[in-house]
């Protein structure tokens, strides 16, 4: 089968490899798309701590295929259940991470097919539906920061997670503001729930574009006794330039999300499935397995997601 293989920063291939082989409880899953996302271009760019430890490496981790005809969504991980943030109801400890999306077939360990794969509900586009693992994320952020009905939440960053974000703050009852959108996305960010701005004195603000720069300016932006929610993920050895002034004598919160749980991936699923926002407009570009390493190489100034077919 044909598949993306990662070698290193900035040298992704397309390979003839073996179709992997299902032991019992995997689900080997026939791609029908997988989508773009930007800890995909990351990865690409930079490497990543988690995701890049070996060369070749899989690639892609948001997809919607289909097992027996029926179409399914998986997430890329499952709690292990037997570490002390499992024990804790936290963020498990010893999360691994499934990656080959974008490839003919994928392969769902039976750790992951036993949780946190999912069949499609009827009505539900593939594109629409392979969104399921970044709004888990988002889903589990909102709840993490203590979005409380009437705040004013603040979100760093446009793109397709800050879009998902502001949904999500919105379907809990708060008042998202984009900040940092261009023009050109106004109508987008409204379609979300949203509105563009420049977030100052908000209750909670997000840091959704993974820079230090954000961070800092998250801090700078939330209202005295506010919350930040650190959603962007950094470089292991980046030290971002916090306000300690702020932290201390204003009294912020600052709180830390970090990926999703199996609670919000079902949440998630639902959550695309009720239409409740125009999920699709997130999809901007679509191209073949032959193409992918060409977008990632120079991704268009609009790319939002990209739908990438085998
Ligand atoms: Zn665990």
């Amino acid at each position: 089968m044909k598949a993306a293989r990662l070698y290193a920063p900035g040298d992704l291939r397309i390979e003839d490899v073996p179709k992997p082989e299902p032991e019992p409880g995997d689900v080997l899953v026939e791609i029908e798309l997988a989508l773009t996302d930007g800890t995909d271009l990351k990865t690409f760019r930079r490497g990543h701590p988690v995701l890049l430890r070996e060369s070749p490496a899989p690639f892609g981790h948001e997809f919607c295929g289909l097992v027996e005809g029926h179409r399914v969504v998986a997430a890329n991980s499952a709690p292990c259940g037997a570490c002390d943030g499992c024990a804790r109801g936290e963020q498990c400890r010893e999360l691994s991470f499934l990656a080959g999306a974008y490839a003919d077939f994928i392969l769902v360990p039976a750790r992951i097919a036993a949780v946190n794969l999912h069949g499609v509900p009827a009505g539900v586009a593939p594109e629409v539906a392979a969104m399921v693992e970044p709004l888990a994320c988002c889903l589990r952020g909102v709840a993490r920061a203590g979005i409380q009905a009437g705040d004013a939440v603040a979100i760093l960053g446009a793109g397709p997670i800050g879009l998902m974000l502001a949904a999500c703050v919105a379907d809990a009852g708060g008042w998202p503001v984009i900040v940092g959108g261009r023009e050109e996305r106004r109508a987008l960010i409204e379609a979300f729930g949203a509105e563009a701005g420049d977030g100052r004195g908000a209750d909670v603000v997000f840091e959704a574009a993974g820079t230090e720069q954000a961070w800092a300016d998250a801090v700078e932006l939330v209202r005295p006794g506010g919350t930040v929610l650190v959603f962007g993920g950094l470089a292991r050895e980046a030290r971002p330039p916090i306000d300690a002034y702020r932290l201390h004598y204003e009294e912020l919160t600052v709180r830390g999300s970090f990926h999703h749980t199996p609670a919000t991936v079902r949440a998630a699923l639902g959550f695309l499935a009720s239409g409740a926002y125009p999920w699709e407009r997130l999809v901007t570009h679509r191209v073949s397995l032959a193409d992918l390493p060409a977008l990632f190489a120079d991704p268009p100034r609009d790319l939002l997601k990209a739908v990438v077919v085998p």
